[in-house]
């Protein structure tokens, strides 16, 4: 980093004390975007670095509920309205044991560059609380929701912060929230959420959307050496709905997806993963994966810890758990099993030292913010139809999603190139979704 960068990431540093998430997100933007920045001294002069790190508005808020058992339990909730430079705060909802304000800055910050990378109105923002759903019945996640939007409602609005889901947040979640939501206003704001059930203004592809997107997007990178998924060997971590959706895809353009992965350990299946199976093992039954491996005679279970999922070969990567699952010594074992195409799924999955190895030994790899991208656009097709009550064909809002993960990679491949980074879809996408952003701001005038 040049020094006038370097000074202005201590001050955040110094700023946000013990977010080492958030640092790293920083530092990756700063880092890539060094060529916008000296072609465009503006930004520098009007202090866009130091006023696009500090977010509009933190809220961080407490959330009581009572368990099946009677007990009080008191968890932390989380919004944080990071950008609005480009239309209303959007971003999801993560219920997760391990989160915290770091994790949820990283994402609020890599949201506003996804988000303007999307070409549609929306800001950056995200939200969660450290409760985590997994274990708890029906009833205690209804009352955790009820109690998380009795405070959170004030916050949002069709026109100014649309959360949706994440990690932890899926449909059941959505549903107990926009129920809470529209008890305490008495109005049916359908475009205050997104993820929505489809018989109250949900869209159609949204719950495929990350996957699919991610699919989509790694096919047109393969497409760059006209190769396609076709035959290919694949590995995806995670097991949600970002994951198994990029499994259906990928095995639907003729690639075999020979292991997935939770938090408890990994199943092998060289058969190619069954996603009826999948998914009636983890959102159906809401089973731990080694149920999946129990009921399938190709499958083998390994539990956590005993060799990761980035050690088997693969030709195409998918990280799709969490961030910074996959370090520099499984980079290391991908490249050494040949691995091609590295498309992120999740947030910030893979480690800076990881990512960097990839891009020395010439392995396409895709950032997430350009990658995942999917979900979220989807999110904004959802508001397009709330906002005109309209309600499209799932072949309308997958073509739509399809045409706008092309339009993200083919710009992410035209910005790498004009700022002299060929390939490099990590300065494309920082620099594509950060001149948006900053020409905003620089529009706007100081606020
Ligand atoms: N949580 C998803 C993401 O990381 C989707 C957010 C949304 O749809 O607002 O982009």
């Amino acid at each position: 980093m040049r020094e006038a960068v370097q000074s202005i990431y201590d001050g955040v540093l110094d700023r946000n004390p013990g977010q080492p998430e958030f640092h790293q997100a920083v530092k990756e933007v700063f880092e890539s975007i060094e060529p916008a920045l000296e072609r465009k001294p503006e930004y520098l002069d009007a202090a866009i670095l130091e006023r696009v790190t500090e977010p509009d508005r933190q809220i961080m808020f407490r959330v009581p509920w009572v368990d099946d058992s009677g007990k009080v339990q008191v968890n932390r909730g989380f919004r944080i309205e990071f950008s609005s430079a480009l239309g209303p705060y959007k971003g999801g909802l993560r219920f997760r044991e391990n989160v915290n304000l770091s994790i949820i800055k990283f994402l609020g910050f890599e949201q506003i560059f996804k988000n303007s990378l999307t070409g549609l109105a929306m800001g950056g923002g995200k939200g969660g609380s450290d409760f985590d759903p997994h274990g708890r019945s029906d009833a205690e996640v209804m009352r955790f929701c009820q109690s998380f939007m009795t405070e959170l409602y004030r916050h949002i609005g069709l026109n100014t912060d649309v959360p949706a889901g994440d990690i932890g947040v899926g449909g059941r979640e959505i549903g107990y929230l926009f129920g809470q939501y529209k008890r305490i206003t008495n109005r049916f704001d359908a475009g205050v959420l997104t993820g929505k059930g489809l018989d109250w203004g949900g869209s159609l592809a949204r719950t495929e959307a990350t996957g699919f997107g991610t699919v989509y997007f790694a096919d047109r990178m393969l497409g760059t050496k006209n190769d396609s998924f076709d035959g290919k060997r694949v590995v995806v971590s995670g097991s949600g709905n970002v994951a198994i959706y990029a499994i259906a895809k990928a095995q639907e353009l003729g690639a075999t997806v020979v292991a997935c992965s939770d938090s408890s350990g990994l199943v092998v299946d060289e058969k190619g993963i069954d996603v009826a199976l999948l998914q009636s093992v983890k959102e159906q039954r809401r089973e731990r994966i080694s149920t999946y491996a129990d009921e399938r005679a190709s499958a083998t279970f390994t539990p956590a810890g005993k060799g990761g999922i980035w050690q088997i070969k693969a030709d195409i990567a998918l990280p799709c758990a969490t961030q910074n699952e996959l370090n520099l010594d499984d980079a290391k074992a991908l490249i050494a099993n040949g691995v091609q195409v590295v498309a992120e799924g999740a947030n910030m999955p893979c480690t800076p030292e990881a990512f960097h190895a990839f891009q020395s030994a010439g392995v396409l790899y895709a950032p997430g913010k350009a990658s995942n991208a999917g979900g979220v656009a989807t999110s904004g097709l959802e508001m397009q139809q709330n906002a005109a009550r309209e309600s499209w064909t799932f072949e309308k809002t997958d073509a739509e999603l399809h045409a706008i993960m092309d339009n993200i990679h083919d710009t992410c491949r035209a910005t790498a190139e004009e700022y002299g980074h060929p390939g490099d879809y990590v300065v494309g996408a920082n620099i594509a979704g950060f001149t948006k952003v900053a020409d905003a701001m620089l529009d706007f005038g100081l606020v």
